[in-house]
C-alpha cells in the first residue's frame, strides 16, 4: 500500500472564495477544525483576480441550522448582509399569464401534514380559494407583508419556517470574516496556476503564483463555473440539461425601492414572461431582479426589453441602471467526488435558479463532507461513491421539480412554453409521478431517502397551484370529516397571525437596532 493510500486526511484545500468555497471551509471548520492533535488545516485560496460571481440571494430553511452550526448569529446576518427573511416563492402569471394567475409555494408544510389529509379534502371540496391559502397561513401572512417571527422570537427560531434573502457579496464577507478570525480557516490570496500531482493520480498540491505549492490531502473544487480541479484537470464530463431545462441566460440588476418605507416582500416574486421568467427579491436597502431566459428561444435584445417593461410594471425604470449578463450551461457534473478531489457548488452544476436550489446543495455537499470525512485516503473512493450516489439523486430530483413548473404551464404566448411541455423534454421519472398523481397526492412514498430536496408538500403546492385536477379516491367520511376540520383551523390561525405579527420591514428594523433574544440550545 502507498504511503498516500494510509496517510490520515488532516489538510483541506478549497480553491475558491464564493459562497460555496467560504460555507465549505466554514462548515468543516466549526466542527473538525481547530488546536487539537486531529483537528483538521484548512486552507482556502482565493484569487485576487475573479471575482466570485455575486449573485445568489435566496435560501431555503436550512440555512438557519447552516449558519447556526457554522456559529453565525442570525442579528449579525441581518445587519451584515442586508438580509431579510424568505417565507416561500410566489408564481405570478405561470398557468396561462392571466389575471389572478399567482399562486405560492410557502416553506411551512400544510397544517397538519403528515396527520390529516388536507390536500385529499381540498381536492374533494369546492376548491374556491387556492390550495396554500387554504391549507395554511404562510400565504396571508405574505399578501399582507407581515414577517414569520416576532421581536421575542429567538435567533433562528421561527413561528412560521423561513430561509433568507441577502446580499451574496455581504454574506462572502461575514462568512470569510467569521472563518479567518473565529475557525481558524487559512485564507490565501492567490491565483491557482497548476495542480501538482502524486503518481496514483491524486491532487498533491495547489500552485499559485505568490504562495508556491499548497499541499493538501482533500481537495475541494469550488471554483465556479470553471471547474478547474474536477473539469478542467480531472476531465471529469459534464451531463448536459439543456435539452431539459432550456434556461441558459440571466440578466440580473440591482435597483433601490421606489420608497425606502415600501413594504419588503418575504417571498421571492417569480414572475413568467413570454421570454423566459423574472426573480424579484426584496433585500431592506434594495430589489434585486433578474430575467432567467433560454438563449435558443430569446436573443439578448428581446430578454433586455422583458427586463425594462417589467421593472417598467413595478416603476423601478428610472432607477435601473444596465443589467450584468450571466451566461451557464444548465447542467451538471457525471460525478462530483474523483480520487481526493470534490466539487461544491457552480463547479459541480447549476441549473437554473428557480425555487433557489444551488445553495442548498452547497450546504448538503459540505454537511456530508463534514459528517463523512475520510479517516484516511484508503476510505476515501468508498465515501466518494456515496457523495457521488446521493448528489446524482438529489440532481435528478431537482431537475424533475423544476421542469414540472414548466409541464404545468398553459402559457401559448412563445415557443419558450410550448417546447417546455413537450413530452420529449421531459425525465421519465417525472412522467411516472404524474401519472401517479393523476390519481392520488404526491406522498412521502415518493420520496423516501434521507434529506429529500423537496418533500412532498412541495410538489403538492405546484402541483394544485397549477390547478393540476387529478381524480382521486374519495376520502373515507372520518378522513373526510378528520381533514375538514382541519382545514377549518386554517382560518382561525390566519386571522390571529396576522393581527400578531409585526411588519417584515419593522421587524428587520427592529433586529437592526436591538438585536433579538439569543437561541435556546
Ligand atoms: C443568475 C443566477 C441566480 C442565482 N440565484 C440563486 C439563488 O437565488 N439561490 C441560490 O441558492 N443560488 C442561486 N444561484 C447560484 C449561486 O449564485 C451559487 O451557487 C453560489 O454563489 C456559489 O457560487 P460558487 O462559490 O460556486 O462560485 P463563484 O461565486 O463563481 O466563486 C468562484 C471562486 O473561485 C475563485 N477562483 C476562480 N479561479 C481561480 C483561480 N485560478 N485561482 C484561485 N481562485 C479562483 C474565484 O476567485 C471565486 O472566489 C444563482 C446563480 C445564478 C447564475
Amino acid at each position: 500500500m502507498s504511503s498516500e493510500v494510509t496517510t490520515a486526511v488532516r489538510r483541506i484545500v478549497v480553491l475558491g472564495g464564493g459562497s460555496a468555497g467560504w460555507l465549505t471551509a466554514a462548515t468543516l471548520a466549526a466542527e473538525l477544525g481547530g488546536d487539537g492533535p486531529d483537528a483538521l488545516q484548512i486552507t482556502l485560496i482565493e484569487s485576487p483576480d475573479v471575482p466570485a460571481i455575486g449573485v445568489g440571494e435566496g435560501t431555503w430553511p436550512t440555512m438557519r441550522a447552516t449558519l447556526q452550526r457554522i456559529g453565525i448569529s442570525e442579528v449579525d446576518l441581518i445587519r451584515e448582509c442586508d438580509a431579510s427573511f424568505k417565507q416561500g416563492s410566489c408564481f405570478d402569471g405561470w398557468l396561462h399569464g392571466g389575471a389572478s394567475d399567482r399562486y405560492y409555494h410557502p416553506f411551512t408544510l400544510p397544517h397538519r401534514f403528515g396527520d390529516v389529509d388536507l390536500a385529499g379534502a381540498w381536492l374533494q371540496g369546492g376548491r374556491e380559494q387556492g390550495f396554500a391559502e387554504s391549507v395554511g397561513a404562510q400565504p396571508h401572512l405574505c399578501d399582507a407583508h407581515l414577517a414569520p417571527k416576532q421581536t421575542t422570537t429567538p435567533d433562528f427560531g421561527g413561528v412560521m419556517n423561513y430561509g433568507y434573502h441577502f446580499d451574496a457579496v455581504k454574506l462572502g464577507h461575514l462568512l470569510r470574516r467569521h472563518a479567518t478570525t473565529v475557525l481558524g480557516v487559512r485564507h490565501v490570496v492567490d491565483h491557482f496556476t497548476a495542480v501538482r500531482s502524486h503518481e496514483n493520480g491524486d491532487i498533491a498540491a495547489l500552485a499559485t503564483r505568490a504562495h508556491g505549492d499548497l499541499e493538501g490531502d482533500l481537495f475541494i473544487d469550488c471554483s465556479g463555473l470553471a471547474c478547474l480541479l474536477l473539469g478542467q484537470h480531472y476531465g471529469v464530463g459534464w451531463r448536459s440539461e439543456k435539452g431539459v431545462l432550456f434556461n441558459d441566460s440571466a440578466l440580473a440588476i440591482q435597483v433601490p425601492h421606489a420608497d425606502a418605507q415600501a413594504p419588503l416582500a418575504s417571498a421571492t416574486i417569480a414572475t413568467a414572461h413570454a421570454e423566459g421568467w423574472t426573480w424579484d427579491i426584496g433585500l431592506p436597502t434594495r430589489r434585486g431582479i433578474g430575467l432567467v431566459y433560454s438563449s435558443s428561444h430569446t436573443d439578448d435584445a428581446g430578454a433586455e426589453r422583458a427586463l425594462s417593461a417589467y421593472l417598467e410594471r413595478c416603476g423601478l425604470a428610472q432607477a435601473a441602471a444596465a443589467p450584468r449578463r450571466i451566461r451557464f450551461s444548465p447542467g451538471y457534473r457525471e460525478h462530483f467526488w474523483h480520487r481526493n478531489c470534490v466539487a461544491v457548488g457552480l463547479s459541480a452544476g447549476f441549473i437554473e435558479p428557480l425555487e433557489a436550489s444551488a445553495l442548498a446543495l452547497v450546504e448538503l455537499s459540505a454537511a456530508f463532507i463534514r459528517d463523512e470525512m475520510p479517516a484516511n485516503r484508503a476510505d476515501m473512493d468508498l465515501i466518494a461513491q456515496r457523495f457521488n450516489d446521493a448528489f446524482a439523486y438529489r440532481w435528478s430530483r431537482i431537475i424533475d421539480f423544476l421542469k414540472l413548473h414548466y409541464v404545468l404551464s398553459r402559457r401559448d404566448d412563445a415557443d419558450y412554453w410550448r417546447d417546455h411541455r413537450e413530452v420529449g423534454t421531459q425525465p421519465q421519472s417525472l412522467r411516472d409521478l404524474l401519472q401517479l398523481w393523476a390519481h392520488r397526492a404526491p406522498s412521502r412514498n415518493d420520496f423516501y431517502r434521507n434529506e429529500e430536496v423537496f418533500p412532498s408538500a412541495s410538489y403538492q403546492y405546484v402541483l394544485y397551484g397549477m390547478q393540476f385536477k387529478p381524480t382521486v379516491r374519495p376520502l373515507r367520511a372520518n378522513q373526510l370529516a378528520a381533514a375538514e376540520a382541519g382545514m377549518k383551523d386554517v382560518p382561525t390561525i390566519s386571522r390571529r397571525l396576522l393581527g400578531a405579527m409585526p411588519r417584515h420591514r419593522d421587524l428587520i428594523q427592529h433586529i437592526r437596532e436591538h438585536g433579538m433574544p439569543a437561541a435556546t440550545s
